[in-house]
């Protein structure tokens, strides 16, 4: 159900940002009040049972579901940037891209040493982001518990490549 209406709402914008590139717009499901709040209860009940002592979304759509579920589980929601966005002192960590490289960072006290961390984003595609969302998260102390998203490519494979990390995997629409 909440499938149906994710994709109902989800636009497909051909050639963005380059040529061959299907981007998946959700800014539609934003303009929907009652589908994002739909949104967050599904993984809110997804979630029964797991002990989640912290959200962290990934920039930038990450924040937009990322915040509300970590106020719904009653959680801290910390923010994974691109380099130099965050003010205080910050952990890095640099991962491929087709053609180059990118780099996020966490804030160092984001969490503490232990905490079970629940990655949110708001589409998965090769895996590469999350992936390297999770060895920040590792190396900053924490163990990811759980991965949410609104959205999954599924033919991008980026499920299988972060099948190996320990984590239910959470994908509302494939
Ligand atoms: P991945 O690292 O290849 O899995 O790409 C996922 C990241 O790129 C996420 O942070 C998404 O927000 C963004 N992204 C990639 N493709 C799309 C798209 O079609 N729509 C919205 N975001 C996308």
């Amino acid at each position: 159900m909440i499938e149906q209406q994710i994709k109902a709402a989800i636009r497909d914008i051909p050639d963005f940002p380059k040529p061959g590139i299907i981007f998946k717009d959700i800014t539609t499901i934003l303009k929907d009040p009652v589908l994002c709040i739909n949104i967050v209860d599904a993984f809110v009940d997804q979630l029964k049972g797991k002990q989640i002592d912290v959200v962290a979304g990934v920039e930038s759509r990450g924040f937009l579901f990322g915040l509300t579920l970590a106020n719904r589980l009653g959680v801290p929601f910390v923010p994974v940037r691109k380099a130099g966005k965050l003010p205080h002192t910050v952990k890095q960590k640099t991962y491929d891209l087709e053609y180059g490289s990118a780099v996020i960072e966490m804030h160092v006290d984001a969490f503490e040493p232990g905490a079970n961390v629940l990655l949110h984003d708001d589409l998965l595609a090769t895996g590469g982001t999350i992936t390297a969302a999770s060895e920040l998260i590792n190396e900053l102390g924490g163990t990811v518990c759980g991965f949410t998203f609104v959205v999954g490519l599924g033919f991008l494979g980026g499920k299988e490549k972060i099948a190996p990390i320990n984590g239910d995997i959470i994908v509302l629409a494939e």
